[in-house]
């Protein structure tokens, strides 16, 4: 049983729509984000306000936009969440909503075995629009940030609470904007109720005491890519990626059910890589269900490669455990073998 010294959440803000304004060069972070927090909380209906946990604040030094955020960047925000969690019941992370689902992929990989929650929520539109979703979606984060039986990174959006490292940004527009394609939501919120759907936390499967993984992010963004194929790609240029000596790790996304064009050359340039301990894995372009390496004649070249299966992963998943794997020190079969192990409900 968690004991807590504390009874409110913590909100770390750091940075999206939700906190920004009308500038002369369109929308940007604003001012006082705190202020405008707590009044437009203050305003909700007496029944509401009543529901919610207190919470204290954190910002980030400088909130950005999303479209900005580095791999370091996650690091930061895991070791705010390690420096503080222990006096907060729960935690509230505002995001913006571009990199959202790669922050909390992230997040799932350094903070592994959190006996607590970790919410992440952004909105489309910003706290002072008309209709926002902002405080809803606010609402809503901090009202499972303050259930126990959370147990792990969630991102909480449009009234769907979703496993972080299984979610994605789905709709450019919608305010229900995030999906997780390959697995169910954790929990919901209907007519002001929060609840947790029974035994598809990770509660079930913490044991002990966190592992949190904090590694050294510093730099990482050199050193994976991120690489589709399409039909008539040549060699050349897949080696013009992995061929690079700063490039130690690489995630591929291939056809259906895990093939490739059938050109002994690509494959040559794969197990070169491979050869040279760069970390190769791969997961589907399909955006639903799992690929199996080698099921099709099409795919033997990548077991011939030793690239790693990513099964079901989804690319902001498996990008960030790449680089998570990367910034431990750990040896390439260490690497591939952890690749392959679910670790915080990921894939499988
Ligand atoms: N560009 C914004 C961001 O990701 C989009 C948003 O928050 O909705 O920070």
């Amino acid at each position: 049983m968690n004991s807590y010294h504390h009874a409110a959440v913590l909100v770390i803000y750091t940075g999206g729509t939700i906190g920004m304004v009308d500038t002369p060069h369109g929308l940007a972070p604003g001012p006082d984000m705190e202020a405008r927090v707590r009044r437009a909380v203050d305003e909700l209906p007496a029944q509401r306000r009543a529901s919610l946990p207190a919470f204290e604040w954190l910002e980030v030094a400088t909130p950005i936009d999303s479209s900005s955020a580095q791999p370091e960047d996650w690091a930061t925000l895991a070791q705010l969440v390690a420096e503080h969690y222990l006096a907060y019941r729960g935690i509230v992370v505002l995001h913006g909503t571009d990199t959202l689902a790669w922050t909390a992929s992230s997040l799932a990989f350094q903070l592994q075995g959190i006996d607590r929650p970790v919410v992440v929520t952004g909105s489309m539109a910003p706290l002072a629009a008309a209709e926002s979703d902002a405080l809803d979606n606010l609402v809503d984060a901090l009202g499972f940030a303050a259930m126990p039986q959370l147990q792990e990174v969630a991102v909480c959006f449009a009234g769907k609470l979703l496993r972080g490292c299984r979610s994605r940004k789905w709709h450019a527009r919608d305010s229900d904007a995030f999906t997780s394609p390959n697995a169910p939501l954790l929990g919901e919120c209907a007519s002001g109720q929060w609840q947790l759907h029974e035994s598809r936390g990770l509660d079930a499967v913490q044991r002990g005491a966190p592992r949190f993984e904090l590694g050294d992010y510093r730099g990482l963004g050199d050193k994976v890519v991120r690489i589709p194929l399409w039909p008539g790609i040549r060699p050349w240029q897949l080696a013009a990626w992995l061929d690079d000596d700063r490039v130690e790790g690489a995630l591929l996304e291939v056809w259906g059910g895990g093939n490739v064009p059938d050109d002994p050359q690509l494959g040559a340039v794969l197990a070169e890589a491979s050869g040279q301990g760069k970390l190769l894995v791969a997961i589907s372009q399909c955006p639903q269900g799992t690929i199996a390496i080698g099921h099709y004649a099409a795919g033997q070249l990548l077991a011939a490669a030793e690239v790693v299966s990513g099964d079901d992963m989804t690319p902001e998943a498996a990008f960030t455990k790449l680089v998570h794997l990367l910034s431990l020190p750990l040896d390439s079969a260490q690497r591939r073998e952890l690749f392959r192990t679910p670790l915080v409900g990921e894939r499988g």
